[in-house]
Formats: structure tokens, sequence, C-alpha cells
């Protein structure tokens, strides 16, 4: 059995098709959950429904209790995010969001543009050409120092729709670094890396498809940023440090 369409609209709709655990907005790449197991006598009632991204569900299948690494999710814990998350969104603007959240929220606001300003990560990878250069890997320092901070909750919003934003944020700038990890290697100088030359020469595809993939992480990590920016500022009524947008970046 499966939960019914009317368990799922309503758990789609109380999470406003978010990710209940990381809170990044997932449109129609999202899942429902079973919080505990069918197999372990969980229903299928809205109460252990628990809408995840791909991402975090392909997380809950993986854990193989007979080999375990890292740390399973519980059932308590799992219903302790979707209460939380689906609470902050059903208040949209909680109805006790007072002065203290937003001077919370301003102070989170600011640090963010602080560890991950205009005219540091975000405006060289709006510019840089990854095919075929090397580029100097303390460029892409600004979103390692944030990407350190994604799971740590004092890094997180009160008000929903800035939470949101700063979880697709989060997810756009680790799925880049991912890639900038996986794709591209020291070369002679240790402070440069490159997607390897030999891959243009050798490989010619692949090599043009992960350099395309790069490019459209970076200008999503970008764009998330202008909407963190653009919500933030209207929002919270507060000035940005840089008012400067990066120009547009050169395609392959
Ligand atoms: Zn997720």
């Amino acid at each position: 059995m499966a939960f019914s369409n009317d368990v799922k609209i309503k758990a789609l709709v109380a999470c406003a098709r978010c990710c209940c655990i990381c809170h990044k907005f997932c449109g129609i790449k999202i899942e429902c959950h079973h919080i505990i197991q069918e197999a372990d006598g969980g229903s299928n009632s809205f109460e252990n429904c628990i809408p995840l991204c791909f991402d975090c569900h392909a997380d809950m299948l993986s854990y193989d209790d007979k080999h375990p690494k890292g740390t399973k999710y519980r059932p308590d814990e799992l219903k302790f995010h979707r209460d939380g998350w689906t609470s902050k969104i059903n208040a949209a603007r909680p109805a006790d969001y007072c002065d203290e959240h937003r001077k919370l929220d301003q102070g989170l606001f600011l640090r963010i543009l602080r560890r991950l300003p205009w005219n540091g990560s975000i405006g060289f990878i709006s510019t840089n050409n990854f095919a075929g250069f090397s580029f100097d890997c303390r460029a892409l320092l600004d979103l390692h120092e944030l990407a350190a901070c994604n799971d740590d909750p004092s890094w997180e919003f009160i008000d929903p729709t800035l939470e949101i934003a700063r979880a697709n944020l989060a997810h756009h700038v680790s799925r880049f670094l991912g890639l900038i990890g996986m794709n591209t290697f020291p070369t002679d100088n240790p402070d440069r890396n490159s997607v390897p030359e030999e891959w243009e020469r050798e490989r010619p595809e692949h090599f043009f498809q992960v350099v395309d993939e790069i490019h459209e992480a970076a200008s999503r990590c970008v764009d998330s940023y202008k909407t963190l920016l653009r919500e933030g500022r209207r929002r919270l009524a507060i000035e940005s440090p840089a008012d400067e947008e990066p120009t547009s970046k050169p395609k392959t």
C-alpha cells in the first residue's frame, strides 16, 4: 500500500513542496516517505508521511543496518523535522514573528553576506570560464566556508521564505563544489586546478559535458544568491554591503 492521494496532497501542501530535512524547494522532484516503514507496522496516514527531496530520500533508503555507516535517521527525529518545517510554512510569516526574530534574521543575513560577498567567490564563478583554463582554488574559499555552515541550525532563518532561499543556495553551492571536487585536479601550480586538458583531447564529449555541468551549477549558485539577497533586503528592510551584481558569465 502507498499513501492515498489525499494524504500526499495534504503533506505536499503542508511543506510547500520543500524537503522537510534540507528545506530546499523541490517542485516535482519530491517523494513521500514513510516515517515508520510499512514493514515495521507504519501506517499510510498523514502522521506517518514526510515529503523529502531525492537526495534526502536516497539517504533514508541507502542506510544499511547490517553495515552501518554514518548516523541513521530515527522516526522521532523525522517527525521533529517534518513538524518543525511544516509549522514554519503553515505560519507563513509566523504570527509570533516579532522584533527579536527580525533582529536574528537580520543578523544571519549579514553573516551570510560577510561570508559570501558579491565580490568574492560568487562574482568569480559568475564570470569564470572553466573550459580549458586553470583557476585559483582560493577563489572558491567563500563557498567552502558557507558550505561548512549548511547543517548548523543557527544558520537557519526564522522567516520561512528566507529559509527556503537560504536552503536553495546551500543546495546549489554543495552541488557546485561537488562537481569541482570530482572533475578538477591540481596543475603544476598547486594553488590552481583545472578540468584536465587531456580530457578535452581524448574525451571531448565528456570534457564538454563536465564543463557545461559546472557552468550550469555556477549559474544556479549565482541565481539563488541573488534571490536570497533580494528577498532579504525586501523582507528585512536591510542594506546589503554590496549592491553591485556580477556581469553575465561567458559560456563555452
Ligand atoms: Zn532534502
